[in-house]
């Protein structure tokens, strides 16, 4: 057995890694800062410097209002036919727009218009709270007899199926879940819950956003009705970047979304006063897209395809996996608690930690108060740490550096008290 606690292993694993080149495409300003927050906001590529002076200079100050015609209008659906390959759907299926929180209510509104008669919604309480939000919203609007059923986790990492199907009954009109989870990192059985709601002839909307780009998802092979995602973590398009939705091919032309605009309609440049929607997957776009941002989203996308899925997943694993083997040896004995799955196949690619004094913690080392360098993880009321990997540009060597320096803060913190 290799000593794990020694740099020279985790040396070694870089060295065999075949993702080891994506690094160099991305820009690493500070290689003494350790970034562990890919989960929330990934690194910025090389090539999306240069697509977007590029776009600057020669599509929006050099061709002006003609760049709309020249591939603008298209980007929306150029874009999401690069995310289908990502989450296991077909081209004509994913579209980029809006926000993820925005996407939520546009498919959860047209479900429930859909399942006409059934008025239940089901979700969890470990869902990222935005997403309940929005459903509280939408039946807030609705008003009676719309409701919303927030199901209990046991252990407060993640939900049973079990739990799910005793939730359900003939009124369940959408079940709304993520896959994976953002504080726990806990990833859903995408299929069997899928099934599930079919049995029950509910539909299901899978929240995307800490998935797509580190977990391998295939929403056709599950039959998936809908699905929602942000493109700005894993995918590393840029704060604030476009989200996705995906509705399944043959309930396009079936459902309605709230927000009729006239990007969704079926001849925008008609100007007509009466609202038609488009056929297909365009009828859920609303209104001009961000060029800019929606450009930014490009160069990541093709960045992960190059690497594929099959291989981030399997180093996003045994990353998480080193992670997790030196948080035994280092960190429990100061304290810390694993608020993440150990099964590989239900965790996704970030690890949390729990620590009384985590804010304390992670205030120090984002500071780099010790020198040296300095860690960004990600800190989450009221005591966890969330150590985000990106198998695209994360070494192991990083994640080796940034126990140690969890362990040394934690240490001196203890000491001084
Ligand atoms: C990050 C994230 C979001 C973000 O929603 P926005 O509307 O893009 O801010 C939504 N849902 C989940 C599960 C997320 O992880």
């Amino acid at each position: 057995m290799p000593d794990i606690t020694d740099i020279s292993h985790a040396r070694q694993l870089d060295l065999d890694d075949p993702l080891s080149g994506f690094r160099k495409e991305f820009h690493i300003g500070d290689e003494k800062l350790i970034y562990l927050d890919g989960n929330s906001l990934g690194r910025t590529p090389l090539r999306a410097k240069t697509r977007i002076n590029e776009l600057l200079e020669k599509e929006w100050a050099g061709r002006l209002i003609r760049g709309w015609s020249e591939g603008w209008l298209e980007l929306s659906r150029r874009l999401g036919g690069k995310i289908a390959r990502l989450i296991g759907a077909r081209e004509d299926e994913v579209l980029v727009c809006d926000a993820t929180s925005v996407n939520l209510f546009k498919l959860a509104m047209a479900a429930l218009n859909y399942q006409k008669g059934k008025n239940r919604i089901i979700s969890d309480e470990l869902n990222f709270p935005s997403d309940l939000y929005v459903l509280q919203g939408i039946t807030d609007l609705l008003g009676d007899p719309y409701e919303l059923n927030i199901i209990d986790s046991e252990d407060k990492i993640g939900i049973d199926p079990e739990s799910i199907r005793t939730a359900m009954d003939k009124n369940t009109a959408l079940l709304s879940f993520t896959h994976t989870y953002f504080k726990s990192s806990f990833v859903q059985d995408m299929e069997m819950v899928t099934a599930m709601a079919h049995e029950f002839d509910s539909m299901i909307l899978w929240d995307l956003s800490h998935s797509v780009g580190s977990v391998p998802v295939n929403l056709n092979a599950c039959n998936a009705d809908l699905a929602i995602g942000c493109t700005y973590k894993y995918l590393n398009g840029g704060p604030g970047s476009p989200a996705f939705l995906y509705v399944r091919r043959d309930l396009q032309d079936k459902l309605r979304q709230p927000i009729q605009g006239w990007l969704g309609s079926v001849r925008p440049f008609e100007f007509g006063i009466k609202y038609e929607p488009d056929r297909g997957i365009g009828r859920f776009q609303v209104g001009t897209p961000p060029i800019i941002s929606m450009a930014a989203v490009e160069p990541g996308l093709d960045l992960l395809l190059e690497a594929g899925m099959t291989a981030l997943r399997e180093k996003s694993i045994m990353q998480t996996q080193f992670l997790i083997d030196l948080f035994d040896k280092w960190l429990e004995p100061l304290g810390f608690s694993l608020g993440s799955p150990r099964d590989p196949e239900r965790r996704g690619s970030h690890v949390s930690i729990q620590h009384p004094m985590a804010m304390k913690i992670t205030e120090t080392l984002i500071n780099g108060d010790l020198g040296g360098g300095s860690l960004i993880p990600d800190f989450r009321q009221p005591d966890n740490i969330r150590l985000g990997i990106a198998p695209i540009y994360n070494s192991y060597e990083e994640v080796y550096i940034g126990m140690q320096m969890i362990r040394g803060v934690t240490e001196k913190i203890m000491e001084s008290l």
